[in-house]
């Protein structure tokens, strides 16, 4: 059994029951995604739609797709023809394209929300304050569904010092789910690296994003 294989089934024991492991899968070749997929991987995250394209050609629906990158609007068309879900909606704008192009395919999307939760100026991703609000503008839109939180997190050497960032994630993640928004239907909260994915886990992630620990170092 190769590294790749051998990766993904330890991570798989490793996590419990409930935490869907997401590879990400930037940069890595279809023959790679392949293995990860033979391993036991149900879902992949991809960033670039251009790159997700060429994989979605060969690999196709014997996965599910998470979009996990930076969306623009001109590109909602594509990624409609290949993600599950998209989890970086992070304005109106785009979330009403995505209800325009998934009210044409006559489907209801499931999104998430990314949550900017270092509050970093450079970083795409919602205000912890305004995320609330801006959910319940979203609950208007009827081809999409939220069903959960996405956030990255700033940047540490530590994996503790991530930790913060992740508890405030879920504590708004509880708060919205509360708050019983219509077409909000909050089940998953995506967080954690393969630096930080325990960390994650420990503050409530049921989805981690994992990349380099499945495949190793990105050239
Ligand atoms: C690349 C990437 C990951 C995985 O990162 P690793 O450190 O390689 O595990 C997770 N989430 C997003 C959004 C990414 O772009």
């Amino acid at each position: 059994m190769n590294n790749i294989k051998e990766n993904v089934k330890r991570i798989l024991k490793e996590v419990p029951e409930n935490v869907i492991v997401i590879a990400a899968t930037k940069g890595r070749s279809v023959e790679e995604i392949k293995e990860a997929i033979d391993a036991g991987i149900r879902i992949i995250g991809e960033n670039y739609v251009q790159e997700a394209e060429k994989k979605f050609r060969e690999i196709g629906k014997t996965v599910n797709w998470h979009f996990i990158g930076h969306l623009q609007r001109n590109k909602v068309g594509k990624v409609l023809n290949i993600f599950d879900c998209i989890e970086t909606v992070d304005s109106f704008l785009l979330a009403k394209e995505i209800d325009k192009y998934a009210g044409k395919k006559g489907i209801i999307l499931p999104v998430f929300i990314e949550i900017n939760s270092g509050r970093e100026p450079q970083k795409s991703g919602v205000f912890p304050e305004d995320t609330e609000k801006f959910i319940s503008e979203l609950s208007e839109l009827k081809n999409i569904k939220i069903e959960g939180l996405m956030t990255m997190g700033p940047l540490v050497n530590n994996p503790e010092d991530i930790r913060y960032y992740f508890r405030l994630t879920k504590e708004l993640f509880d708060k919205i789910k509360e708050k019983r928004l219509p077409n909000v239907n909050m089940k998953y909260i995506s967080m954690g690296m393969s630096d930080t994915y325990r960390v994650a886990i420990e503050e409530g992630a049921n989805i981690v994003r994992i990349g380099s620990v499945i495949f190793g170092q990105r050239g």
